[in-house]
């Protein structure tokens, strides 16, 4: 496994190896590495025949009130971890290597940015796609991998991948979770023993809606009041709960037969936000 830091060298190596007819699968992540990034490098280490993980935690889908400094980063283990997988390259820039000082060129979409997390988080998915579309100009994937847990960042990431001719066929990848149903993520680490009881209100309320959707019920509105009742009780901040069509993630009135759904939602418990969601068909 070789780890680098060099974009221009990482590109070199990569660009050898797809010219002699190699696949290569790209696994970007912010490290803290748990079950959820291992499965996205299974996934990638079965359908190709290099596997990348990029460690890099992206100052630009943070703002200035967020957690860019505190986000939890721990390289050693992440690598030890790492050497136990089928990756062949580890790319872990700097800040200054993906991000000049004079850097002024961002990557922006006008409308599923704008709600949900982007609503919440302003600049967060321009962030997002700038940091995605670097690594995919770096690393050349011919297939990147990506978890159903950011769901609508998957879904932003296959538009721009779509709308900007990439090369790349992006991979959703089902959502790990604890034994208890929580949602794999690095910001777990951060939560008490109490507020992690709370936050189990998450799936709860999302599985749910789901529930009742798949019994028949195709109120959204008495949907999402159902939810909110379970996540009122926990005394979680809740951001937004929110049934959605899938592709586009429409607000509609009603389930109808035979399309996609989506229940996403955002709380925090204590200063940690939390997302978690699932996916139906009505
Ligand atoms: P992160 O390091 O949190 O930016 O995540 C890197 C990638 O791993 C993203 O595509 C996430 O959606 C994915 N991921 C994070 N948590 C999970 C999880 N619990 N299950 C599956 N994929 C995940």
């Amino acid at each position: 496994m070789f780890i680098i830091k060099n974009p221009e060298l990482i590109r070199k190596k990569i660009l050898s190896l797809k010219l002699k007819g190699n696949k290569i699968g790209l696994v970007p992540t912010m490290g803290c590495l748990h079950e959820g990034h291992l499965s996205l490098i299974a996934k990638a280490s079965k359908e190709c025949d290099v596997v990348v993980v990029s460690i890099f935690v992206n100052p630009a889908q943070f703002s200035p009130k967020e957690d860019f400094n505190r986000y939890p980063r721990d390289i050693k283990r992440d690598i030890s971890l790492l050497k136990r997988t089928k990756a062949d390259f580890v790319f872990v820039p700097d800040v200054s290597d993906i991000y000049g000082a004079d850097h002024s060129v961002y990557v922006t979409e006008d409308r599923l940015s704008l709600i949900l997390c982007g609503h919440f988080r302003p600049g967060h998915f321009r962030g997002v796609l700038t940091v995605v579309a670097k690594l995919f100009n770096i690393l050349l994937p011919d297939r990147a991998y990506f978890g159903q847990k950011d769901l609508q960042q998957a879904y932003l990431i296959i538009k721009m991948a779509k709308e900007l001719n990439y090369p790349v066929k992006v991979i959703v990848c089902p959502i790990i979770r604890e034994k208890d149903r929580l949602a794999m993520s690095s910001r777990n680490i951060y939560l008490s023993k109490e507020e992690r009881e709370k936050s189990l209100a998450i799936s709860r309320s999302i599985d749910a809606i789901m529930d009742s959707a798949r019994k028949g019920s195709k109120d959204i509105r008495k949907l999402k009041e159902q939810g909110l009742k379970i996540l009122r009780k926990s005394a979680l901040r809740i951001e937004y709960l929110e049934v959605v069509e899938l592709p586009d993630f429409c607000f509609k009135k009603n389930i109808q037969a035979g399309r996609a759904y989506a229940v996403l939602c955002a709380a925090y418990a204590g200063k940690t936000r939390l997302i978690d969601n699932g996916v139906f068909r009505g």
